[in-house]
């Protein structure tokens, strides 16, 4: 693992990339190109039209192949992974069929409505500009996957093998690996944030830790997390360990009687202090605590949203 986190193409191999957005935080992806003599296949799109067009420039410069995407792999439905799809709109568009499925739920123009309307939200409103207000959420129609899989997938761009594997539902409904095996690079998807809390919108908690030891068994020299930094496998071992004392609190809270935002307040995360957006910790643990309860429906986005903005508040 080597390289300085810097925004633009980082190349990891013969005619492989990643492409990185410091400083990580809301919406701040990463993507990746694999390309192979004329053939080429990006690993997500970005948050917005701009942010996708001057990626897909870069790639452009550094790789012929990149004018025209063969393939394009949507790891998950959150819009900062595919809002900039339809900038390569003519490519075969591979997703799980879950991710399929959810990425109609909250389109772009509901997107954009909800930051229009956020200056009236009060203290909800005011966070959510906070995550998302440097965005631009007009215009953009979603170009939605054109071939599903369930399961596993592998891939052909030329001689390279890119091997897709679905772990979800655990940020999302449907989320996705996409492994090199030969060259040893894993693009995790929000599967691993670096440097930063994971947030498990969907859960099962108990899923993300179980793709935390897929990726664990894998034979790797370099993780794309989804957001953050290059990784190896200690960011994934760190991951696994947040989870699993996670799921131990959240359970002594559940049983004492707290809300989410309580717990959160309470539980000592001194060995992740470090971590950025400490705030999704809310909703981690009302993930945890619908695990617990055997209500397996995800959360709804708006109590969510809330619930980061008052432990944000209180600090
Ligand atoms: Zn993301």
């Amino acid at each position: 693992m080597a390289g300085s986190y810097t925004r633009g193409l980082h190349e990891l191999g013969d005619s492989l990339y990643a492409y990185l957005q410091p400083d990580g935080g809301w919406g701040w992806s990463n993507a990746g190109l694999v390309c192979d003599g004329k053939h080429s296949l990006l690993v997500d799109t970005l948050f917005d039209l701009r942010l996708t067009e001057r990626m897909l420039t870069e790639m452009r410069r550094a790789e012929p192949a990149a004018a025209r995407i063969d393939t394009l792999v949507n790891t998950h439905a959150n819009g900062d992974h595919c809002y900039g799809n339809e900038l390569v709109g003519d490519a075969r568009i591979v997703a799980s069929g879950r991710t399929a499925a959810e990425m109609s739920e909250l389109p772009p123009a509901a997107f954009a409505a909800l930051v229009e309307q956020a200056p009236n939200m009060g203290e909800v409103g005011a966070f959510f500009l906070d995550c998302f207000g440097e965005f631009h959420f007009d215009g953009i129609e979603l170009a939605l996957p054109t071939q599903t899989f369930d399961g596993e997938l592998t891939l052909h761009v030329g001689a390279k093998e890119v091997r897709l594997v679905e772990v979800g539902p655990a940020h999302t409904r449907g989320d996705t690996l996409a492994l090199l095996p030969s060259e040893r690079v894993l693009f995790s998807g929000d599967i691993l944030f670096h440097g930063a809390h994971p947030i498990a919108w969907a859960g099962p908690v108990s899923n993300w830790i179980d793709a935390c030891d897929r990726v664990l068994e894998m034979d790797l020299e370099v993780i794309v997390p989804g957001h953050g930094p290059l990784a190896d496998k200690h960011a994934v071992s760190e991951c696994k360990a947040y989870f699993q004392y996670l799921y131990a609190q959240g359970r002594r809270c559940h049983a004492e009687g707290m809300s989410p935002v309580e717990a959160a307040r309470s539980i000592a995360l001194d060995r992740w202090a470090q971590w950025g957006e400490p705030e999704r910790l809310a909703v981690n643990v009302a993930t945890i605590y619908r695990e617990l309860d055997g209500t397996q429906e995800p959360g709804e986005a708006l109590v969510a949203f809330s619930q980061m903005a008052e432990l944000a508040r209180g600090g």
